[in-house]
């Protein structure tokens, strides 16, 4: 198994416990989110495929209570209603399906 894809083994095996934020996993992991934020998408992709089910909590402003699509793993830049930047992250969660 290649070192990408080990990684990316991890971060579903961390998803499969609570949900987590992509924030949280980079801290547990020692990294910075950008760096966990590629490895997370091809984890959810490739979960999903496997025929996991992914649960999302979108991401929210804590400004106005705009709630962001759930299709959105990573935490947006702004809130497009009230153009501010204090926003809640999405949190993501995989339900393993036994197969
Ligand atoms: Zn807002």
């Amino acid at each position: 198994m290649c070192e990408a894809m080990a990684f990316r083994k991890q971060l579903i095996d961390l998803l499969s416990y609570e949900f987590r934020s992509a924030s949280s996993l980079a801290r547990e992991l020692g990294m910075t989110r950008g760096d966990v934020e590629d490895d997370l998408r091809h984890a959810l992709r490739s979960a999903r495929a496997a025929g996991h089910d992914i649960e999302i909590v979108p991401a929210r402003c804590k400004s106005c209570g705009f709630v962001f699509g759930e299709d959105r793993v990573l935490k947006p830049g702004r809130c497009p209603q009230c153009k501010g930047s204090r926003l809640f992250e999405p949190m993501i969660r995989i339900r393993r399906n036994p197969l």
